[in-house]
Parts: structure tokens; C-alpha cells; sequence
């Protein structure tokens, strides 16, 4: 089985790539999934979070609010290392044993993606890092057109991550994705191709 760590910035492209590689046959592990399930109510780590955060980001179900939490940590790097000094461990290991579970059903290839991979040093979970890149001008246009986050949301978050020269320094792939989805997709079958042979399960069809 070979595990490839898929990260980047945001709206650089991961979930692009990675239901591209699902489509493949890739089994996908989503750190943000992985992040809800350790702030479920009442767990260690829910209770870590309210204690560092105070109960005003909670909804009113008891659940963490992952807007208003967002709120606090992106415009406050000191909150941002509490909050992840409590989770990342967490997830860490929920994520480790997902791979495991994987490996026992017999999963080829296992992509796990995360947005924070490499700060999080998670990258001894994974044989291979793969890092999509846009230009922050193709993220802004990216945003208006999705939705969501505010123009000036987005550039703080940008601006709370690692930069693309950062990440592409631990990368064994670079994607840059500025260019037409079917060119993205091109790419990734590309790779896709390469990983058939690293597993030794490509057919000989000469
Ligand atoms: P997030 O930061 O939300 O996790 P992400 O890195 O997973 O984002 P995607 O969700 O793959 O990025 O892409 C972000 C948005 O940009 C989506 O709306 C997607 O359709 C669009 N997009 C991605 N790649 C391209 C492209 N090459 N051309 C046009 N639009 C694109």
C-alpha cells in the first residue's frame, strides 16, 4: 500500500485532485472529517477545546462551533498554536489508525489529505507528499466564485499558513493548478499512472 500526504493552500486544488484520484480508485482519508470527529461533544479533546476557548463558541446543541473557533484562532497566531497543540495529537493518531485499518482491508493507495500536513508534522504518516499550487490572485478569483469566506477571510488564512515555496520544500510532487480542469485531471492520471508502477500492478500489455 503506498500513502501520499495531499496538501496545499487554500483553495489550491486538493479536493480537485483528490476526487480525481477517488475516482481512480484512492481511498481517500479527510483530515477536516477526521478533525469533526475529535471535537465531538463531551470527548477529551471537546473539553480541552471549551476549556482553552470558553464556552461562547460552542452552539447550542454543545457542539463546537468550527466558524466562530475559526474566527478566534485565524486572526490570533498564539490561539492558533493552543488550539493545535490540543487537536493535531489527536487527529495524529485517529488518522494512523485509519491508514492501519486501510492496510488490513488491502487498500492500494491511500491518499490522505490535509491542509496542514506539514505543519502539523504529520508527514511520517505518509510515503509521499503531494502539494497543489495556485497563485493567491487564482484563489481570491476561486473564492468570489464559490462563496463563503470573505475576500479578506481568506487572505488572513492565507496568510496563517505555511507559503507554497514552504511547502513545496518537503513536496515529491507539485501540482500547480492554475490552468483548465481537464489539464488538472490530465495531470493526476499522470501520476496516477506512475503509482501503478510503483506498486508493481501495472499489466505488461506489450
Ligand atoms: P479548501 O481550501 O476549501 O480545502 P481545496 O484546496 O480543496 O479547497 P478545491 O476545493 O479543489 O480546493 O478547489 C477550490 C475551488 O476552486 C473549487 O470551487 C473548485 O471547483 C475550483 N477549482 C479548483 N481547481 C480549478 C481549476 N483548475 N480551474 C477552475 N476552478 C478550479
Amino acid at each position: 500500500m503506498i500513502v501520499i500526504g495531499l496538501t496545499g493552500g487554500i483553495l489550491s486544488g486538493k479536493t480537485t485532485v483528490s476526487q480525481t484520484l477517488a475516482q481512480r480508485g484512492a481511498v481517500i482519508i479527510d483530515a477536516d472529517k477526521i478533525g469533526h470527529e475529535a471535537y465531538k461533544p463531551d470527548t477529551k479533546t471537546w473539553q480541552q477545546v471549551v476549556a482553552a476557548f470558553g464556552r461562547d463558541i460552542l452552539e447550542e446543541n454543545g457542539e463546537i462551533d468550527r466558524k466562530k473557533l475559526g474566527e478566534i484562532v485565524f486572526n490570533d497566531p498564539q490561539a492558533l498554536s493552543r488550539l493545535n497543540q490540543i487537536v493535531h495529537p489527536v487527529m495524529h493518531s485517529m488518522m494512523k489508525q485509519e491508514i492501519e485499518r486501510l492496510r488490513r482491508e488491502g487498500a492500494q493507495v491511500v491518499v490522505l489529505e490535509a491542509a496542514v500536513l506539514i505543519e502539523a508534522n504529520w508527514t511520517d504518516l505518509v510515503n509521499e507528499v503531494w502539494v497543489t499550487v495556485a497563485p493567491e490572485e487564482t484563489v481570491v478569483k476561486r473564492l468570489k466564485n464559490r462563496g463563503g469566506l470573505s475576500e479578506e477571510e481568506a487572505r488572513a488564512r492565507i496568510r496563517s499558513q505555511i507559503s507554497s515555496e514552504e511547502r513545496a520544500k518537503h513536496a515529491d510532487v507539485i501540482i500547480d493548478t492554475d490552468c483548465e480542469l481537464a489539464e488538472v485531471e490530465a495531470k493526476v492520471e499522470e501520476l496516477w499512472q506512475g503509482l501503478q508502477w510503483k506498486q508493481g500492478v501495472a499489466r505488461d500489455e506489450c
